[in-house]
């Protein structure tokens, strides 16, 4: 049976069944790159533009990374999802993707953590205006679109990046760190300052199962206090109880909570979404305390300057242990089976 949150029709307290999260479990640790299995439309409304918007996610070749398009604009140009197109100065509660001022897409997070866990290394998104569709304000209603079709092995490897020393980055009273790891794990520390929201933490070992039951359903969250400056602002626009948690004071404006972490679990969406902007897998441990999209660029620009040095330099006793474990040598074994 089709699951209503799939249009974006989900409201408070609403989970999809578990029974109709079929992931492929293989995808987010295959050494091989994968593409979406098919096409994949979805329509909703962007929650700062208050703009309806028609999403058209597509597979693409290896190598062509993610790319969002804009097939509203002459030309309908393209934005590659990577660090280098992301504007800064735009990332007040949402990740903006730009060339420039006149081309861009707001509030690419959530499918883009979608893409990271399910392990979509290349698709094409095109989307008929400036920001995504925000649907039920989780990644729920785009991880749902994308297992609908599946996702498909590449004939091509994928380049996994890896770290031997923690990167750590300090901005008080934001802390973020990656630390090595041979697997992918979030620790998130939601930390408000705020009575409505209570001190929040959260550790999750990520991989598409983990992914779609963990994390997707949980939806962002916002004080009513600060409803009436984000729209002074020109922000959410497209807002509603129907797409975010809305707390006042110490009552929850559209209960029942899907978690009762539910909040801190949305902010390890956030910082996956984030992440993919790197443009490869990771392995790492990434913590996070009282961080947000800037924090997350500032940090993640650190950390692939440390990425790349370690690409760059010479293997250490530490790279050669982990490309000898017993779950590397199977992987690496794992013939190729699209
Ligand atoms: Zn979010």
């Amino acid at each position: 049976m089709p699951c209503d949150l799939h249009a974006g029709i989900g409201g408070a307290g609403r989970i999809c069944p578990a029974d109709q999260w079929k992931v492929n479990p293989l995808a987010f640790e295959s050494p091989y790159q994968h593409t979406l299995g098919g096409e994949v439309v979805l329509s909703g409304v962007g929650v700062h533009s208050g703009q309806p918007a028609r999403l058209r996610l597509l597979p693409s070749e290896p190598d062509t990374g993610l790319r969002f398009r804009r097939v509203d604009l002459p030309g309908a140009p393209e934005i590659p999802a990577t660090l280098d197109y992301v504007l800064a100065d735009q990332l007040a509660r949402r990740t903006t993707l730009g060339l420039g001022r006149t081309v861009s897409v707001a509030t690419v997070e959530h499918l883009l953590a979608c893409c990271l866990a399910l392990g979509v290394d290349n698709a094409v998104f095109e989307v008929n205006a400036e920001e995504m569709p925000f649907f039920d304000g989780s990644a729920q209603s785009l991880a749902h679109g994308i297992q609908q079709v599946g996702v498909v092995a590449q004939n091509r490897a994928r380049q996994p990046m890896t770290i031997h020393e923690p990167v750590v980055f300090n901005r008080y009273p934001v802390q973020m760190a990656a630390f090595p790891s041979h697997t992918l794990r979030i620790t998130y520390f939601l930390d408000f300052d705020s009575a409505a929201i209570p001190k929040q933490s959260g550790h999750y070992e990520i991989t598409g199962e983990s992914f779609l039951r963990e994390l997707s359903p949980a939806r962002t969250f916002c004080l009513w206090q600060d409803v009436q400056p984000l729209l002074e602002q020109g922000l959410i626009k497209g807002g509603s109880l129907d797409c975010a948690i809305v707390i006042d004071g110490d009552r929850l404006l559209n209960g029942p909570l899907r978690f009762p972490d539910e909040c801190v679990r949305h902010k390890a969406i956030d910082l996956l979404g984030d992440l993919c902007l790197l443009g490869r897998p990771i392995r790492a441990h990434l913590t996070a305390w009282r961080a947000g999209h800037l924090w997350h660029f500032q940090f993640l620009r650190e950390l692939q300057n440390a990425l790349v040095a370690v690409e760059n330099s010479p293997r250490t006793p530490c790279e050669k242990q982990v490309m000898s474990s017993p779950d590397m040598r199977t992987q690496n074994k794992e013939a190729f089976a699209p």
